[in-house]
């Protein structure tokens, strides 16, 4: 059915070229417009004989709807383009681990008016548990494979490096991007 459908597409295809042909004749041999568009449709009623009785070679009518079929692709796939992320907005939703005074953290960024800030921000440990700690405490043990990590855990420098590396990181992938700008 969609082979038929794409068939008449490509008959019409026809048709209009060969009025839009007529006219252009019609201009060049200064013909008067009417019977330049009477020619055309002379010239499309005999393609659609030619097409009814398929005296139109195959290979034409394949070509005809190969080409269509491509364009079809083509107005598919440019209507679907994905909406490409900003470096920003990639980082902030990547760059939520990372290690400082061999501690492993994990947090979320807020995005605020001075720039993305550290919120939420956990230790965790190397079995990839939660550690739960306070200043006071002189190690910190994770409850669930029990390993035990002293506390010179400095909350506000991890918040500050973290905002750091991601202001050089966003450097660096903006810098990528002006150099290739053809990648994205
Ligand atoms: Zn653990």
């Amino acid at each position: 059915m969609k082979k038929i459908i794409k068939a008449i597409f490509g008959f019409l295809l026809t048709v209009i070229g060969e009025v839009v042909a007529g006219i252009i004749l019609s201009y060049i041999n200064n013909v008067n417009f009417i019977s330049g568009f009477w020619i055309a449709i002379k010239a499309s009623v005999k393609y659609l004989w030619l097409f009814i009785t398929f005296k139109i070679p195959l290979w034409i009518m394949v070509m005809i709807i190969g080409i269509l079929y491509i364009i079809k692709e083509y107005w598919k796939r440019s209507k679907c383009k994905t909406p490409t992320k900003s470096n920003k907005e990639i980082l902030l939703e990547t760059y939520t681990e990372d290690i400082y005074d061999g501690m492993n953290y994990r947090w979320r960024w807020c995005n605020t008016s001075n720039g993305p800030s550290v919120v939420d921000l956990m230790l965790i440990c190397k079995c990839g548990c939660v550690l739960d700690y306070d200043m006071f405490d002189y190690d910190i043990q994770c409850p669930d494979c029990k390993k035990k990590y002293a506390n010179n855990v400095d909350e506000r420098a991890a918040e500050r490096t973290f905002e750091n590396r991601f202001r050089k990181k966003l450097k660096e992938l903006d810098a990528k991007e002006t150099l290739n700008p053809n990648k994205k």
